[in-house]
């Protein structure tokens, strides 16, 4: 098959790569419709994930149709169209059990190296899915392939954080962030009938839709966002902030930006082993911090993908560009090089 290739560190490769097969009795191998390139992948490419085999497929954001299901897969059979998710879970144990995927004990992640359960990613013309029943969900005939990818990903990763933020109607809301992450988080946090979603980004191209989605934008790059959000809430905070960037600096804004007794959101994705904290400030101030860890996708995407179908948010206005997988190698490019927000590729 054709296929998204990691060569080597800051390389990605267009080829040929072998077709997956069922391996164990809870695989799925779906053909991949549409396939899209997350943030995520960019840690990969770049290096700053160990463990990653050069030559192995890339991507973890996918649509398509099953065309081959092992013995033990109940709720899928052929020419089912699905989405799956990023991370691969166990679907058995304790927390699985529970509905709380996000701390699986044996969570994998589709396209992420030996570390994350060693699987081939879903940049390609087919993906094996492990425990296909746990890590794919129908979709809905109604809905595109673009209105439904991201529920795998990105969309449920908003939705998540949101949710866990528990925003009540006439909050004032802060965003920090404005990718693809941050912009599914402030669509959700618009659904809450807030008073007002105030959206924080040096890019002012990413600023215009967080506008679009109707936030508030605030350009980090013209005004100090903390001085601004402190200004519109008559210098209380914002009631809840959600943290989408995943820096020591963006998250200690947000313990700056969220009002006495307020909630922290915290989804940017944090590598810091350890950052001066605030104790004694954050105790005092009664600040509810909020940690998102890798977002519950399998406990949200039934949600997300109901908020797109009854139309209270719309993904597709993410999707700058649309590519043949043969240019996926062009659309890495222009994505690192923040020319595109959200890059489909179509096998
Ligand atoms: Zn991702
Ligand atoms: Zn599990």
């Amino acid at each position: 098959m054709r296929a998204i290739l990691y060569e080597d560190q800051g390389k990605v490769a267009f080829g040929e790569y072998p077709d997956p097969h069922v391996q164990e009795a809870g695989d799925a191998v779906v053909r991949v419709s549409t396939a899209a390139i997350c943030g995520s992948d960019l840690h990969v490419i770049e290096g700053r994930l160990p463990g990653v085999r050069p030559g192995s497929v890339l991507g973890h954001e996918y649509t398509g149709e099953v065309v081959e299901t092992g013995s033990d897969v109940r709720r899928f059979k052929n020419g089912d169209r699905v989405v799956g998710s990023f991370p691969i879970v166990c679907g058995a144990c304790w927390y699985c059990k529970r509905d709380e995927g996000t701390n699986c004990e044996d969570l994998r992640v589709l396209g992420y190296g030996m570390f994350v359960g060693d699987l081939d990613g879903a940049q390609a013309e087919y993906v094996r899915v492990p425990n296909a029943d746990s890590n794919l969900h129908a979709i809905d005939p109604v809905l595109s392939d673009e209105q439904a990818i991201f529920a795998g990903d990105i969309m449920s990763t908003g939705l998540y954080i949101a949710e866990k933020s528990k925003i009540r109607p006439g909050d004032t809301v802060a965003v920090i962030g404005a990718g693809p992450v941050g912009l599914f988080a402030t669509m959700f946090a618009l659904t809450y009938e807030p008073s007002a979603v105030y959206t924080v980004d040096l890019e002012a191209s990413r600023l215009k839709f967080a506008e679009q989605a109707g936030a508030i934008p605030v350009d980090a790059s013209k005004v100090n966002p903390v001085v601004e959000i402190q200004r519109v809430t008559n210098d209380r905070g914002a009631d809840v902030v959600i943290e989408c960037v995943g820096f020591a600096k963006t998250f200690q804004m947000a313990l700056d930006a969220v009002r006495a007794g307020g909630t922290v959101g915290v989804i940017g994705v944090h590598t810091d082993l350890e950052v001066p904290f605030p104790l004694g400030e954050v105790w005092r101030r009664n600040i509810t911090i909020v940690m998102g860890g890798s977002a519950n996708v399998q406990g949200v995407w039934t949600r997300a993908l109901d908020g797109v179908r009854e139309g209270r948010l719309d993904p597709t206005v993410i999707i700058t560009h649309t590519l043949p997988l043969d240019e996926g190698v062009r659309g890495y490019e222009m994505f690192r090089n923040h020319e595109a927000l959200k890059v489909i590729l179509k096998p």
